[in-house]
């Protein structure tokens, strides 16, 4: 009778824990299921949940069982972050998330609550329940016996050793050993960033640093001023508009010759100028952006941490100045320049996101453009073609076939899928043609002084050259170097500023950099800051052609192309 009584005490407790256990990692069964990641691969999901689950134990291995159930609440109490991110963005809490929390006001906060209340009662609910069944836990001993923790051990070693050489053999399919142990030492960690709840402190201590790094860079230049100066005064309205591509390259666009007719829409714009030969000055995100942002080159990139950005120029001037963006959170400098401006609207999205597509920018656009402001300077900072090509357009964009489905695995990019990977990245680019043409089309209805200035911040290599590809390797090819670079400007723009539109035509095919940007933006505006470069703006006949361009490679060193 006390035997089968023990029995079925014991059988209770096994219950209750594995209810804990099942409450504790719902939000991994949830990102397993419905994140974007693992969308492909169930062998994906079921390596993950086994991560979950081993990374769940460890405490058991040093506490009493009643009190790491106890340390596990933790799980269940921070659950609907991770939850409502996964909701929004089938993917878990990155950085950005993080410091948009603290960012956002409280009208905002209380939307978003109200919105989720339902999801907040359920959420108190089983956090109640959660602390019923701890109560039912009698005795506070170990849960695993000596023998078992040491299986244990073996086990869990077994399987973050497994999951770094898989990492490692990933790096080696096309990297030499070194390059590959320097990739599995930034890749491994990153594994388990995805793993809630360690993503929850991971994004946290990130988001901090990022927000330090950005009021420290604040406070550098606080009062540096550019002196900025319009022309002649014009008192219509002005709108002027600045997209930053991401990984477009100059030669799949149809309008720059491609066999390929990518860019249907902005062959039938009017008053559209595509520059031929211009290069970015840093073949990755990071070092890309401040060059065409501030007046920093690749052989002085320490200018962008010394001086404010194009937004306070056009400041300076009566503008305001809004910042648009699908990515870019987490990213100190912009989260630096951002804070200058008037309005910044962002989604929370990163690379890995599958359903952030550019166009979702646009209804930010109308809401800036609806505005009673007479003078606007608005940066767009798309998404356009990053790898994975596939996540960056939506079905009907599907065109050339066959391309990349879900998200496939990166063991997937070898020579041997070239075309396959050139068909997905070249849907990318009529995506961004119908992007941009529609950001014209709204430009044009505005029917007011106007440009829309583009510009990829890089290109990207797809097996032209040997196994090269994607971008930002230490040696730049032609292919991550060589960016689109077109302006559309408004009716209201040409015959305002014919000058400028005639000094366009004739500057064409001079070889230039991004650099041109800074300074080509604000010429374009009829705005010049002291020291003003005309050597660098491509609305001046005085823009200069560079015959020796330098670059800034991922590991910060200048290169010269020739
Ligand atoms: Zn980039």
């Amino acid at each position: 009778m006390t035997q089968e009584k023990q029995n079925s005490g014991a059988k209770t407790n096994i219950v209750i824990y594995l209810l804990l256990g099942l409450i504790c990692l719902t939000p991994n069964l949830f990102y397993a299921f419905t994140g974007s990641t693992f969308a492909d691969s169930l062998t994906k999901k079921a390596a993950y949940l086994f991560l979950s689950l081993i990374v769940f134990l460890i405490p058991f291995l040093f506490l009493k069982r009643k009190t790491a159930f106890t340390f596990s609440l933790l799980y269940v109490i921070l659950s609907p972050l991770e939850i409502i991110h996964l909701m929004m963005y089938k993917d878990g809490v990155n950085s950005g998330f993080m410091l948009l929390l603290r960012q956002t006001n409280l009208s905002e906060a209380l939307e978003l609550t109200s919105s989720f209340a339902v999801y907040a009662i359920v959420w108190i609910f089983i956090i109640v329940v959660y602390i019923i069944l701890l109560t039912k836990i009698r005795s506070n001993t170990p849960l695993f016996s000596s023998l078992q923790k040491r299986y244990f051990l073996i086990i869990s070693s077994g399987t973050f050793v497994g999951l770094y050489l898989y990492t490692l053999s990933l790096g080696l399919i096309n990297l030499t050993f070194k390059e590959a142990y320097r990739f599995s030492k930034e890749a491994y960690p990153q594994k388990f960033a995805k793993l809630y709840p360690l993503d929850i402190f991971i994004a946290t201590k990130n988001a901090i640093k990022t927000r330090n790094e950005i009021n420290r860079l604040s406070q550098n230049i606080a009062n540096f001023r550019f002196n900025a100066k319009s022309g002649n005064p014009i008192t219509d309205k002005e709108v002027y508009v600045l997209v930053i591509g991401e990984t477009a390259r100059y030669a799949n666009f149809g309008i720059n010759g491609y066999h390929r007719n990518t860019s249907p829409h902005l062959a039938k714009t009017s008053s559209l100028h595509s520059f031929h030969d211009v290069y970015t000055e840093a073949n990755f995100t990071e070092g890309a952006l401040p060059i065409m942002l501030t007046r920093a080159t690749a052989d002085n990139f320490e200018i962008s941490r010394k001086e404010k950005s194009i937004l306070e120029a056009f400041k300076e001037c009566g503008f305001k100045t809004y910042w648009l963006s699908n990515q870019s959170f987490g990213n100190p400098f912009i989260g630096r320049i951002t804070s200058e401006s008037t309005g910044k609207y962002s989604t929370v999205k990163d690379y890995d996101s599958a359903n952030n597509y550019d166009t979702y920018l646009l209804p930010n656009l109308d809401k800036v453009l609806s505005f009673n402001d007479r003078k606007q300077f608005i940066v767009i900072h798309s998404l356009g073609s990053h790898f994975r090509y596939n996540f960056r357009y939506p079905e009907e964009f599907r065109i050339f076939r066959p391309d990349f489905e879900g998200a496939f695995d990166y063991t997937a990019i070898k020579s041997s899928n070239k075309d396959k990977l050139i068909n997905t990245y070249d849907n990318t680019m009529l995506f961004t043609d119908h992007f941009l043409s529609q950001i014209i089309e709204k430009l044009q209805k505005k029917s007011c002084i106007s440009y829309m200035y583009y510009i990829s911040d890089h290109g990207e290599n797809l097996f032209d050259i040997g196994e090269s590809v994607l971008h930002g390797g230490r040696i730049p090819t032609k292919y991550d170097a060589h960016i689109p670079l077109f302006i559309w400007t408004s009716k209201e723009f040409n015959s305002i500023f014919p000058e400028k539109i005639l000094a366009i035509q004739n500057n064409l095919h001079k070889s230039i950099t991004s650099s041109v940007s800074f300074h080509s933006l604000l010429d374009l505006a009829n705005i010049s800051v002291a020291d003003m470069n005309f050597q660098k703006s491509i609305a001046s006949l005085s823009l200069k052609s560079d015959s020796n361009r330098v670059m800034l490679n991922s590991n910060m060193e200048t290169i010269v192309i020739r």
